[in-house]
């Protein structure tokens, strides 16, 4: 069992406040995803997990153990890095067994991991090739290949995908989610990419300046965001956000170019209304809520993008529509908003 505690967890440089009072679980077995835009605290985050940096104050358990200033050796885990940091001049397969060398691992098991690791990463064929006549994919593999054979509780993997190719990174993606699966070791896995958080985690914990914002399973931070800044960050496109009032006469939210009716539970402070480009429908001019201009058409396939300008609103928004959809800049259409997938926003709720 190797639960992780993190227990009012601050980590502070000089004047700088990296990480701030972040508590959290991650649960054994679990693969928890970091993540936040740079500079949020995620690898300092990492590190002190890691014990390769202390925290300034707070506790960290391992399955109820305080390993606060535990060293890195006594952690069993393992830390896959962005650089793969492989020995140049040893093979992959050296490169795999070289960490378990000198340990109490008899050599036909040493053996033994690395030919089952190098089939599950699907490198056998490579095992006796040099780092620089790998392709990236391939040292990368053989990065991770280091790590499982060591057969560490705990697996932290920082930014382990963001020197590969977009392509090569999807198809990894799917590879460390069905290799997770296959040895279920707790994972935390840290990424600045929304979707890579979204597509592979159990729950992902959202920080923003050192602060945990949300820490949930994709589809609660998807659909239910904490806050303002959870709601901007998670989704591709983002959310568009409008300036609203409640309207207590009407029990009506107004924003400048259409109002809507106001949910039941309505308290009546909200200040932002949020919707998703992929949660507006398109109809012909003159119907629907509004009526806007489109500026600018993307072409994606699957789906295509449509940036709005409305005449009451400042700022343009943006909406998705089907791949089969097509407009044109200067098309004049009609915008429908359904509050049922509108998100509102109080003051209170700005990122802190
Ligand atoms: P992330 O991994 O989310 O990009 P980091 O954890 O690396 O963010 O950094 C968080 C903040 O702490 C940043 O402002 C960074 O500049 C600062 N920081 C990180 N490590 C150090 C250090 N050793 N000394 C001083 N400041 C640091
Ligand atoms: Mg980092």
């Amino acid at each position: 069992m190797m639960e992780i505690q993190l227990h009012n967890i601050t980590k502070q440089f000089d004047e700088l406040i990296a990480v701030n009072d972040l508590s959290m679980t991650i649960k054994d077995g679990e693969f928890l995803t970091l993540v936040g835009p740079s500079g949020c605290g995620k690898t300092t985050t990492l590190r002190m997990i890691a014990g390769l940096e202390t925290p300034t104050s707070g506790t960290l358990e391992f399955g109820g153990q305080d390993m606060t200033y535990a060293s890195p050796q006594e952690r069993e885990l393992a830390f896959v890095f962005q650089a793969y940091a492989l020995y140049p001049h040893m093979s992959a397969r050296k490169n795999m067994s070289f960490a378990l060398e000198h340990t109490d691992v008899p050599e036909e098991e040493i053996e033994q991991r690395i030919s089952e690791t190098a089939s599950m990463l699907g490198i056998e064929e490579h095992l006796d090739k040099n780092p620089p006549n790998l392709s990236g994919g391939q040292q990368q593999r053989v990065a991770l290949g280091r790590s499982i054979v060591r057969d560490p509780e705990i697996f932290l993997l920082d930014e382990p995908l963001s020197n590969l190719d977009a392509k090569l990174r999807v198809k990894m993606r799917a590879e460390l989610q069905q290799l997770h699966r296959e040895i279920q070791t707790t994972t935390i896995y840290v990424t600045h990419d929304q979707e890579e958080a979204m597509t592979m985690s159990d729950r992902v914990a959202i920080l923003n300046n050192g602060n945990l914002q949300q820490i949930d399973t994709p589809e609660v931070v998807y659909s239910q965001p904490a806050n303002r800044f959870v709601a901007g960050f998670i989704g591709s496109p983002s959310m568009n956000f409008l300036d609203c009032r409640f309207e207590e006469s009407s029990g009506t939210i107004q924003t400048d170019a259409f109002a809507i009716e106001a949910p039941d539970d309505f308290s009546g402070d909200a200040a932002t209304l949020g919707i998703r480009p992929e949660e507006m429908t398109i109809v012909p001019a003159r119907e629907g809520d509004f009526s806007a201009e489109v500026t600018v058409f993307e072409q994606i396939g699957a789906y295509n993008i449509v940036h709005l300008e409305i005449e009451e609103l400042d700022e343009a928004i943006v909406a998705q529509v089907d791949g089969s959809k097509h407009f044109d800049p200067g098309d004049t259409i009609g915008v429908e908003i359904d509050p049922k997938y509108v998100h509102l926003f109080d003051a209170a709720d700005e990122a802190v």
